[in-house]
């Protein structure tokens, strides 16, 4: 894993636009978030979390704005970018000939993971995968094939992992399990961004949090400070809503 200096932003992003023929995606997105963290990129649908996600792997481009991943700028080393990052978007695209442990292979081999048959047999176990090991993508129920993709990200150590909407599919425990693991990766020095419109599933891991609706970065910061600033002891929900509602008014 790419090491990052502590106190050191693993993600940066400064009036990050993005225009799709004539919907304005993003609207000047800014905000940071620090290296060994867990934050949480929250907001309604079509707030513009997606784009900005993929726009931080270098999927797609800004259509203006400064986007920087551990360190280097999305723009500029876009390849550097995607060695140290892993995305697993909320309907993961596998490939429905290959089978689970395939994709461990390929991804192996793509990212020049030398010990990966220890690691992806751990990972299966951890994920409750054991018994899927030789089915096709084709074979595996929704839930199953995010686990798949999960264990892929976490197969190569990568130093920022991007979740787009992860806990969409899981059940109760896989939920559980996948939090714990994005805890224990952040307190090895991951910086892991997760994107959901489901507050309270992130509430219990996420230390920040950033609040987007229409393309605007509404909130960035602490938990504590969302809490402190919008909520006298209620909920990430209460916050969200006081945040939403304020720009309603504004
Ligand atoms: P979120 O992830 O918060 O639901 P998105 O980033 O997916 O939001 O979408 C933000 C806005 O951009 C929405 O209005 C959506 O319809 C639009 N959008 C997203 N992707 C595309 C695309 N490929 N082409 C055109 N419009 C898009």
């Amino acid at each position: 894993m790419t090491e990052l200096p502590t106190n050191h932003n693993a993600i940066e992003v400064v009036d990050f636009r993005k225009v799709y023929g004539s919907t304005l995606a993003a609207a000047g997105i800014s905000f940071s978030l620090p290296a060994g963290t867990v934050g949480a990129l929250v907001g309604p649908n079509g707030a513009g979390k997606t784009t900005t996600i993929r726009a931080l792997c270098g999927i797609i481009r800004p259509t203006s704005g400064m986007l920087r991943v551990a360190g280097l700028d999305v723009q500029t080393e876009p390849l550097k970018v995607k060695q140290v990052v892993a995305y697993v978007p909320d309907d993961p695209p596998l490939f429905e000939t290959l089978t689970v442990w395939e994709h461990l292979r390929f991804i192996a081999s793509a990212y020049e993971v030398e010990d990966y048959q220890q690691r992806g047999a751990e990972l299966l176990t951890q994920l409750n995968l054991d018994s899927k090991r030789n089915a096709l993508a084709s074979e595996l129920s929704r839930g199953m094939r995010q686990k798949v993709a999960i264990a892929c990200a976490y197969l190569h150590n990568p130093a920022v992992l991007f979740f787009d909407e992860p806990l969409s599919g899981l059940d109760p425990a896989a939920i559980r399990l996948l939090k714990r693991t994005m805890v224990e990766r952040a307190e090895r020095g991951a910086t892991v961004l997760v994107s959901s419109h489901l507050l309270a599933l992130v509430e219990d891991i996420c230390r920040h949090l950033i609040v987007l609706r229409h393309g605007k970065c509404l909130f960035s910061g602490t938990v504590e400070l969302a809490r402190e600033s919008y909520a006298e002891s209620g909920s990430l929900e209460d916050v969200f809503f006081r945040v939403t509602e304020e720009e309603d008014v504004g």
